[in-house]
């Protein structure tokens, strides 16, 4: 039975696949390639010592999904494929809707059909939107998203939830993730970059190749120790590891289940831009800017429950992340085109 991987060849579903080829796991990737390159499929195969089941298709193609279903024996689904840059879902709301949701619907009928109702899905902190204090448990209300790509994970969540509960076969597992970075230690698969990055770390990166200038940090009078945003980053690679352990727990549970991934530590830009500096060699010059509309002072995992339930844990630290990230930048200046 093989596992299928949506959005497979994107930043966190391209890790997650050589963890699940060497964890024995047949894989078969789903992608449109909308953020995404062909290239990297020779690296999963090289890292994984075998290559995954390939499929060019649209989350939203039915008929493209049934014949998938059809062509190979899947019994589970880590859905990954999905638009996930905020500024761009605020100036294109309806095709952010339209492709995460819409497409998450199809994909689930599609399952439906074939007699596959056992799904892991990628959310996000976000939908804890600004009504809690960090540490975020997962018991805490979501919703209160302030952009329309938050609202998407939002949204989702709550479709796969009326979905298991009107049928019992369903096994949902919604992961929370908080800011994943870092990429492979080979440096042979990362986060592609695609234009001006809007994420720190690809931000930082730029920087330190030369292809930036500076770094702008949003804001240095936040009810923080420093001032500067503090936030949860998990290094990739144990983001990927923690699906392992998701898919096999959601094999044997009905009904939703949910995880924060993170590692429960937060850290302020000027301490990002420190550990970075310090793994990479390379000095980041920065200068304070005005705060980014709708950032909040602190946002981190309370991460015990996936512990405790999952037997999971973020092993690698903020050093390893930041060296990780300057690996792939350094050695794939052009990400997958090099
Ligand atoms: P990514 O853009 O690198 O990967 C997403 C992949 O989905 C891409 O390969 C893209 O081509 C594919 N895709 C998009 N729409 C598709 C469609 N309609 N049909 C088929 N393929 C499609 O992003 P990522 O960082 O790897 O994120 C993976 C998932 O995790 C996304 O759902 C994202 O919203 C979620 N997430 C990411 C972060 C983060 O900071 N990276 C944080 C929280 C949640
Ligand atoms: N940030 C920044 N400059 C940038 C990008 C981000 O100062 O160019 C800050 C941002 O204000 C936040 C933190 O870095 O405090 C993480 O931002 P990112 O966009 O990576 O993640 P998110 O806001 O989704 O948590």
């Amino acid at each position: 039975m093989a596992t299928l991987v949506t959005g497979g060849t994107g930043y966190i579903g391209s890790h997650t696949v050589v963890e699940l080829l060497g964890a024995g796991k047949d894989v078969v990737i789903l992608d449109n390639f909308y953020n995404s390159s062909p290239k990297v499929l020779p690296r999963i195969a090289e890292l994984a010592g075998r290559a995954p089941a390939f499929e060019e298709c649209d989350i939203r193609d039915r008929a493209g999904l049934d014949r998938i279903f059809e062509t190979y024996k899947i019994d589970s689904v880590i859905h990954f494929a999905g638009l996930k840059a905020v500024g761009e879902s605020c100036e294109k709301p309806l095709l952010y809707y339209e492709n995460n949701i819409g497409g998450t619907v199809t994909l689930c009928e599609a399952m439906a059909a074939h007699g596959c109702k056992n799904i892991v899905f990628s959310s996000s902190a976000t939908v804890y939107g600004s009504g809690n204090v960090s540490p975020l448990r997962e018991d805490m209300p979501v919703g209160g998203t302030t952009n329309p790509y938050g609202t998407t994970k939002y949204y989702i969540e709550h479709i796969l939830e009326d979905t298991a509960a009107a049928d019992k076969d369903w096994h949902v597992c919604l992961l929370r993730y908080f800011n994943p970075i870092g990429a492979h230690k080979s440096g042979r698969i990362g986060e592609m970059p695609n234009g001006i990055p809007n994420n720190l770390l690809p931000y930082i990166t730029q920087v330190a190749a030369g292809k930036l200038d500076h770094l702008n940090i949003y804001g240095n009078d936040y009810n923080t120790p420093d001032g500067t945003g503090v936030r949860d980053y998990i290094h990739v690679v144990d983001l990927a590891l923690g699906h392992l352990k998701a898919m096999d727990y959601t094999a044997d549970h009905a009904g939703v289940s949910i995880f924060n991934l993170g590692t429960g530590k937060g850290y302020s830009v000027l301490e990002i831009v420190a550990a970075f500096e310090k793994a990479s060699g390379v000095k980041i010059p920065y200068e304070f800017a005005p705060r980014r509309p709708g950032d909040l002072d602190s946002v981190y995992s309370d991460p015990s429950k996936a512990e405790r339930v999952l037997g999971w844990k973020a092993e690698r630290g903020i050093d390893e992340m930041c060296a990780d990230s300057y690996r792939w930048q350094h050695q794939n200046p052009n990400g997958y085109e090099d």
